[in-house]
């Protein structure tokens, strides 16, 4: 877990805080944990609610992993090339929402990028190798967002190519937490923290006196922060090259590809967090900004309203960190 949520327990406190109800659980692959601090509620009423929650995380998982076959991106992907996929209009949103990121990013954030994916191994299907320059170049004809076909009316998906597959690793865990938070309030919650793996929503309060506070791990020392964050009603995530990574010649590779170059992103930069009015938003810039390099990524996010974001790279044995501009002078930094 990259992303801790800290818990402050102020010595000398007269009250102490009131009880959090907390389940985990292992979905969207990683773990889920939900967080309730309402404090008014009876506990059933809130279990009841976190039930709700995992339910729609599971109903998500299963109408967009790539790797529950039946889900819509399997349909689509299984007929790519081939036909068009009736899809749910949910998926079509979330498809249309993760095309508007790839223009708005030049193409840094992709969903078709997994031929890629699958030619460097991480998909654990092919062996971890450096792919040839055949390769790259068969894989890379494949990655391109403007070969999805959408027909809102039909309720179509299609792919132009046979080989073209969609992968939403880099948007659906944000997503997940958004629709989890909605259930959530539509149970009547107010104060919760929903985290998939470092995609993070604070809602409300984590008691009246004090927001939620979320540190973010430091990107080379595991029992490190890099900061610790105050949040309310606004989401989190974090894209890191420690998370998820394959090993070639004693080199790691990053989960996150270049669409430009084919290559993982194995320079600059090693974490980049961002923050977002909603956990889907923050979730694809993250990634967005990782392919894109801090300097070109946060000139991407400036002009956003409410979007901030932290980028941590490593060069000569030296973080470098750089913080968009509404998050300058406003949080410490652990710069060692
Ligand atoms: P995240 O953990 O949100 O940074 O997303 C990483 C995941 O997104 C990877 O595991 C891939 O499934 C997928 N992915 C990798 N590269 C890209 C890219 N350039 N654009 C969109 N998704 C990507
Ligand atoms: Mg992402």
């Amino acid at each position: 877990m990259f992303l801790l949520v800290v818990s402050l327990l102020f010595a000398g406190c007269a009250e102490p805080p009131p009880p959090l109800i907390k389940i985990s659980r292992p979905c969207l692959g990683t773990v889920v944990e939900i967080t309730v601090a309402d404090k008014d509620k009876p506990r059933q009423f809130i279990y009841h609610a976190l039930e709700q929650a995992f339910a729609e995380i599971a109903r998500i998982e299963n109408l967009l992993s790539r790797f529950k076959s039946g889900s819509d991106i399997s349909r689509i992907n299984t007929d790519a090339g081939k036909r068009r996929t009736e899809v749910s209009p949910e998926t079509i949103t979330l498809i249309e929402e993760s095309i508007f990121f790839s223009r708005i990013s030049g193409g840094a954030f992709d969903i078709t990028v997994h031929p890629l994916l699958e030619i460097w191994g991480f998909d654990g299907m092919h062996p971890a190798e450096i792919p040839s320059e055949q390769q790259l170049k068969l894989a890379q004809e494949e990655v391109d967002y403007r070969n999805i076909e959408i027909n809102k009316e039909e309720h179509t998906v299609s792919c132009a190519h046979r080989e073209m597959s969609l992968d939403l690793g880099g948007i659906a865990k944000g997503y997940a937490v958004d629709r989890a938070i909605a259930v959530l309030r539509e149970e009547g919650i107010r104060n919760a923290l929903v985290n998939a793996g470092g995609d993070i929503y604070a809602l409300g309060r984590r008691d009246d006196d004090n927001k939620w506070l979320i540190g973010i791990q430091h990107p080379r020392q595991r029992d490190r922060m890099l900061s610790v964050i105050e949040l309310e009603d606004r989401a989190v995530a974090t894209s890191g090259d420690y998370q998820r990574y394959i090993e070639i010649d004693n080199q790691q590779y990053g989960h996150i590809i270049n669409p430009r170059t084919g290559i993982p992103c194995t320079v600059l930069p090693c974490s980049i967090t961002v923050f977002a009015p909603d956990c889907a938003t923050a979730d694809a810039l993250a990634t967005a900004i990782f392919v894109l390099g801090p300097d070109q990524g946060l000139g991407l996010i400036d002009p956003i309203e409410d979007v901030e974001a932290i980028a941590a790279g490593f060069e000569q044995g030296k973080l470098n960190i750089l913080l968009s501009r509404g998050l300058k002078g406003k949080i410490g930094i652990n710069r060692e």
